[in-house]
């Protein structure tokens, strides 16, 4: 299957090219030319498969020059249980009702779903390099607005032929979401501050990838940039096989018969990981409407319900703070898949980066709402859920997973649509103590790595090992920059 670039589709990749380079060279996201179908037979197939096996089936429909075999080591080490995951299952469902299940994919090594796919990138990402013959090292660049950081640090470190340099907004993440990047161990990474927001971070970042001055100096240094951001296709595509493998456990369960329509509830940022749900769909997992949750910063809320993105707004720092953002570079393959045209795709994101704004064609609002429905939910909401549903259920949800569960709740009292609902719980909520403590009603907090326990006693839950293993790391990295000193602190490291 060839690669084409959401800018330039005439110009074909391979999948190895697209996940080494990343980002196309002329700003578009590269996506594969077909979707891949999956037929009934197939996903019925996949009902009696672990999550490892279905990994292989699903990857491999997208990777023609990888094979069985070699996908079938990568699922294994990258969702080891024991090892890397602390559940049999990878992913385990938990159902609160039965037709409400919060899939929860938090039990890899930093507690957060950025693990699914940043667990799986490193093996794709060095068999790529071997595959398209690059002799570079490889140097990771991500911007992290809290988990996608460390997940990355921790599939990365320690990985030959690589290097890792993560950038993070210094007042954007919370405190064990810090200590966990600080503290991250391995000869080959690199953690650095930026002032400013996520967007500042990643904006930087996308400069350093654009700036052609930079890259030659580096090539002549033996390295080269690639990015483990979720604009890069290899983060994309582990993210499909949790929408396809949910589907068949719910048949394997019993909780749905096979080609019963589901809905799924996203909480939703850089859009990456709900648009993995939308492949499913076109796969053929029956799948009705992927529910797009937003916190305060709800600029995708507007652009599903009007068609406008219009990211001229002001931001805000709130307790889900994965998804303060207001650039969701991953919307721009959504726009592809739906017009197939690299013109229009040009046209938007050239308005974006003009004015940071643009309004898309009817015909494509109508698709996307065929498709998405959307709502948003501010922090006094998110913080009600959480509190709610533990004295009802027992049932410990992170702000982020709460953001989504209280939009699907709006969804279901607006149209009273009944359709069995999968949460995406994105994180466990041991990483947003303080506010998931405030939330059960606890104002007198412990500060640092105490508040673990404190949260482990109120709830009656253990912390994940990663998170209580913080305890005595040794703080490496304290490095502090504004954003135009980010390109320096590159140079400065590769030496
Ligand atoms: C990254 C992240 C999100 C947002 O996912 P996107 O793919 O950026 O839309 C939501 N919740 C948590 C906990 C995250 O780490």
């Amino acid at each position: 299957m060839q690669y084409i670039s959401t800018r330039d589709s005439s110009r074909r990749y391979s999948a190895a090219q697209a996940i080494v380079q990343g980002l196309s060279r002329d700003g578009g996201l590269f996506l594969p030319e077909t979707i891949p179908a999956l037929t009934a037979e197939d996903l019925q197939s996949m009902v009696g498969m672990t999550y490892q096996q279905r990994a292989v089936k699903v990857m491999k429909a997208y990777l023609d020059e990888f094979t069985e075999e070699e996908l079938a080591e990568y699922a294994a080490k990258a969702y080891a249980v024991p090892g890397k995951f602390d559940d049999a299952a990878v992913t385990p469902i938990h159902s609160t009702h039965h037709k409400t299940h919060f899939l929860e994919l938090w039990h890899g090594p930093t507690c957060a779903f950025k693990d699914m796919a940043l667990q799986m990138l490193p093996y794709l990402l060095t068999a790529s390099l071997r595959k398209t013959g690059e002799e570079k090292t490889a140097c990771i660049l991500v911007a992290t607005s809290g988990d996608t950081g460390k997940a990355a640090l921790e599939g990365f470190r320690d990985v030959d032929g690589t290097r890792i340099m993560v950038f993070y907004p210094k007042d954007g993440v919370s405190e064990i979401q810090q200590l966990q990047m600080v503290t991250q161990e391995g000869s080959n990474v690199d953690v650095c501050a930026v002032v400013g927001n996520f967007d500042d971070a990643q904006t930087g970042v996308k400069t350093i990838f654009s700036d052609e001055a930079l890259r030659a100096e580096l090539a002549g240094r033996g390295y080269f940039l690639s990015s483990a951001n979720s604009i890069n296709w290899g983060r994309v595509l582990p993210q499909i096989v949790y929408y396809v493998a949910t589907y068949a456990e719910l048949v394997k369960r019993g909780d749905i018969q096979m080609g019963d329509q589901i809905n799924f509830c996203v909480p939703t940022g850089n859009f990456g990981n709900i648009l993995a749900g939308y492949y499913a769909k076109r796969m053929g997992v029956p799948i009705d409407k992927l529910l797009c949750a937003s916190n305060a910063n709800n600029v995708l809320t507007d652009f599903i319900r009007t068609g406008i993105y219009d990211r001229n707004r002001p931001f805000h720092t709130t307790i889900s703070p994965s998804m303060d953002i207001l650039i969701s570079s991953n919307l721009e393959r959504l726009l592809y898949l739906l017009s197939g045209s690299d013109a229009e795709v040009r046209g938007y994101m050239e308005q974006l980066n003009k004015t940071g704004r643009y309004e898309v064609s009817k015909d494509m609002l109508e698709k996307i709402q065929d498709n998405f429905l959307c709502g948003f939910c501010d922090d006094e909401r998110t913080t009600n859920a959480i509190g709610k549903v533990f004295s009802h259920g027992k049932y410990l949800m992170d702000t982020h997973t709460a953001v989504a569960y209280t939009v699907m709740m709006d969804h279901r009292a607006a149209t009273g649509d009944a359709t069995p609902t999968v949460v995406v719980s994105t994180a466990s909520p041991f990483k947003f103590c303080d506010s998931v403590l405030t939330a059960l009603g606890v104002q007198d907090q412990r500060g640092g790595v105490e508040i673990l326990d404190q949260l482990a006693e109120v709830s009656g839950k253990a912390a994940p090992a990663p998170l209580a293993g913080l305890k005595g790391k040794a703080r490496r990295f304290a490095q502090v920059v504004e954003k135009q000193q980010m390109a320096d602190v590159v140079r400065e490291a590769l030496v």
